[in-house]
């Protein structure tokens, strides 16, 4: 174990330059070629069997030792958001419109941190498959892999993955066991009028009254509809109509973001607001017309596997730098997805708190990844897979 720790901290550098450099380069979803080609690359040269492409642009890495059935699955995602970094630092995204604003690079060199600290390691015994997803951030990557045959070609007896979450002090863990993170569909919402002169509103049908009122009508579907006790979010980010004052538009649209943290919820929100609608635009002469996007479904951590990841982070960094259970979040992530087909738990790693630069939240063009925790996340993922193979 001290050999361990010495041979990790000796070479943290290198995986803090690898950090900043993936930074420097950020690539969309689907089009982490680079990224990809860097993780890829590395695994084969510290004697991981590596299969590129699946799912697009993921890569799997496998290491085998001994004769242990057990077999553990370890996920970093590796895309980026398309915004205009403004963090000033060094190694700020060298692309316009493009960084790495949610830490996937910090995710990347944690897993490649521990990769090789593992490969160097012969004292473990199961097979370690390393799983770096494309296009977390919307693009479904996780469920593309499993399209590809992720679970098939590379059999898991439980998954874990970790985020970086500003506003916790870095270094601290946080996990939670049931759900922790939302299901996100995307819905649109298209009112059909009649057009005509601003004038004589009499000879047409507004949709663009008749979508203001239904803007204001979904926001009874959480508070009337839904157990005060579960939660729910109904927002309506984007509302397009009209062009000139003197003119009534045919056409009214409106985009909403619809998050709950469990299914039966997430169901209540589709069967009411598609019913609202529809009397809605009946009660304004119009016609509506709902398409509903699924995106990912609520996450659940399963409890044993929780359990074990809590208690190697407590055995690592002690009880007073984690917490057992943190609060459900609203956010949504892919990994939902991997979660619905295998045990496994999300855990979360702190990125800063208070006045620190890691306190900035992802998605926002000052936030930066913490270097700080690529040792310790490294350490931690080095920790979990000898635990789990010693099970
Ligand atoms: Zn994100
Ligand atoms: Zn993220």
């Amino acid at each position: 174990m001290t050999y361990l720790r010495d041979a990790l901290t000796a070479r943290v550098g290198e995986f803090i330059q690898l950090r900043r450099d993936i930074h420097r380069h950020p690539e969309l979803a689907f089009e982490e070629h680079r990224t990809a080609e860097l993780v890829a690359s590395r695994l084969e040269a510290w004697g991981y069997s590596v299969h590129r492409g699946l799912g697009g642009t993921g890569v799997v890495g496998t290491l085998k030792r001994g004769n242990s059935q057990r077999r553990l699955g370890l996920r970093a995602d590796m895309d980026a958001l398309p915004i205009q970094e403004t963090t000033g630092v060094e190694w700020a995204s060298s692309k316009p419109g493009l960084m790495h604003a949610c830490g996937h690079d910090g995710h990347t060199a944690m897993l490649l941190a521990a990769a090789q600290t593992l490969a160097h390691d012969t004292t473990w015994d199961g097979t370690l498959h390393l799983i770096f997803q494309p296009a977390e951030e919307g693009g479904g990557g996780a469920v593309r892999m499993m399209q590809d045959g992720l679970f098939d070609l590379f059999p898991c007896d439980a998954v874990f993955a970790m985020h970086n979450m500003p506003g916790v002090p870095a270094g601290h863990f946080v996990f939670r066991d049931g759900a922790a993170m939302a299901s996100s569909d995307y819905v649109t919402i298209q009112v059909h009028g009649r057009g005509g002169h601003g004038a004589m509103p009499h000879r047409s049908a507004d949709p663009l009254v008749a979508a203001a009122s239904i803007v204001m009508a979904l926001q009874t579907v959480v508070s009337r509809n839904v157990d005060p006790l579960h939660t729910a979010v109904v927002t309506v980010g984007a509302m397009h109509s009209g062009q000139a004052n003197n003119v009534i538009p045919a056409l009214a649209t409106l985009e909403l973001s619809v998050r709950a943290l469990d299914a039966d919820v997430r169901q209540l929100l589709e069967h009411r607001i598609k019913a609202l609608v529809a009397a809605q635009a009946e009660s304004f002469g119009v016609r509506a017309e709902v398409t509903w996007k699924p995106g990912y479904c609520v996450l659940v951590n399963a409890l044993n596997e929780t359990n074990f990841a809590r208690q190697v982070a407590v055995n690592m960094v002690g009880a007073e730098r984690v917490t057992l259970q943190g609060p459900a979040l609203t956010g949504s992530e892919d990994f939902a997805f991997m979660l619905e087909k295998m045990p496994g738990s999300y855990l979360l790693i702190g990125n800063g708190d208070g006045d620190s630069a890691g306190a900035c939240m992802v998605h926002n063009p000052g936030y930066d990844f913490n270097d700080d925790n690529i040792e310790i996340g490294a350490r931690y993922w080095v920790n979990l897979t000898k635990a789990f193979f010693e099970h």
